[in-house]
């Protein structure tokens, strides 16, 4: 069992909804050790679009990064995720950030998250669950930072 870190977004229809659903979906994967507080975050890459929804989950699971991948992405499918455009709109996004310690590096699956680093909408929600990530997040631009915003519980 490896403990992976996920990255959850959304922000086309019921974002939060998308979000929570997808929760219940991880925790079919192996188990669901952490889930963070909902964020919001403006849009990132084509800043044209709805404000996102992001959260973070540790999941404890015997898949393989490789099997992991084709289960989140089997999630997206389910949840009604089309293909749209680079960084467009969409139901559901979800990313593997990190695997243990382990590390891949190949054309469809590079681990941790090649965009880790500069993402605040990951960043946040993941070191709020895992203290491992907080120099990471410390480390970003403190106006990125503060433009992520923990979303009230209901
Ligand atoms: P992004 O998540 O960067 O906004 P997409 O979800 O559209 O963009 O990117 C999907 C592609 O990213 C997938 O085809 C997948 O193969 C690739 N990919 C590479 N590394 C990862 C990773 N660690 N987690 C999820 N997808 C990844
Ligand atoms: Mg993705």
């Amino acid at each position: 069992m490896t403990v992976a870190a996920i990255g959850l977004g959304s922000n086309d229809g019921d974002a939060a909804g998308h979000v929570r659903a997808a929760f219940a979906r991880l925790s079919e994967l192996g188990n669901l050790v952490a889930r963070s507080a909902l964020y919001r975050s403006p849009p990132w890459g084509v800043v044209d679009q709805a404000p996102f929804v992001n959260a973070a989950a540790l999941l404890d699971t015997a898949l393989s990064p490789r099997e992991l991948l084709a289960a989140l992405q089997r999630i997206e499918r389910e949840a009604g995720r089309v293909p749209t455009y680079r960084w467009g709109p969409r139901v559901l996004d979800l990313d593997i950030l990190a695997y243990g310690d382990q590390r891949v590096d190949e054309p469809d699956l590079v681990i941790p998250h090649a965009h880790l680093g500069e993402r605040a909408f990951a960043l946040v929600p993941l070191a709020s669950i895992d203290p491992g990530f907080a120099a990471q997040r410390d480390a970003l631009p403190p106006g990125e930072r503060a433009a992520v915003v923990e979303l009230a519980p209901q």
